[in-house]
């Protein structure tokens, strides 16, 4: 099957870094108790809901942005298990499977390139860097694809109708109508087919 999987929210812990890296920039400590603890947030801007402030988060941005920082190389895997690692291993090599991200930043592409390589030792993985989920889903013409993000889940049912598009259930997306949800990595590629 052709496949296709956001990172950043579904494979990749952004909160944790992000969160890190707001103390960092901010000189605030702002992050609930429970930060790793297994916190999640509840809502899709919780870092203002935080209360940093939109200087804080650009201040945290130009330092993602800047390619000698290499931020998107050290993010910190969501599942760190062996049965993970295996797993996305096996559905990499039994389909085509594309990592899908907006992330931003000169380099982003050659760093998630590396990331993927590191963490799953894949060798040349198919990333690809758009903001437009569900045209690249169309244009891929992908069989299915999984995000964490709504709007990005609501753009694939929008453009690419016959991309069984799911979301990744998540508190901060709980309120979004779309077609199909899942709870697993696990379960959106390897139940059904795959
Ligand atoms: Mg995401």
């Amino acid at each position: 099957l052709k496949l296709g999987i956001d990172i950043d929210g579904v494979l990749a812990d952004f909160t944790r870094s992000y969160g890190e890296l707001l103390v960092e920039v901010s000189g605030r400590k702002l992050l609930p108790e429970d930060f790793y603890k297994g916190w999640e947030p509840s809502t899709w801007y919780w870092e203002r809901e935080l209360g940093y402030t939109k200087e804080e988060e650009a201040k945290a941005w130009e330092v993602i942005n800047n390619p000698k920082e290499r931020f998107w190389t050290m993010l910190d895997l969501i599942d760190d298990s062996a049965e993970h690692y295996h797993m996305l291993r096996a559905i990499n090599r039994d389909n085509d499977l594309y990592f899908i991200t907006s992330r931003p930043g000169k380099s982003a592409l050659r760093q998630t390139k590396e990331w993927i390589g590191d963490c799953y030792d894949i060798d040349d993985p198919n990333v690809l860097i758009c903001h437009q989920k569900g045209l690249a889903c169309a244009a891929l013409e992908l069989d299915r694809y999984l995000d964490d993000k709504g709007e990005n889940i609501q753009n694939c049912h929008l453009h690419s109708p016959k991309t069984e598009a799911m979301l990744l259930n998540m508190p901060y997306n709980a309120e979004f109508n779309v077609l199909h949800r899942v709870d697993s990595v696990e379960f959106a590629f390897t139940h059904g087919g795959c």
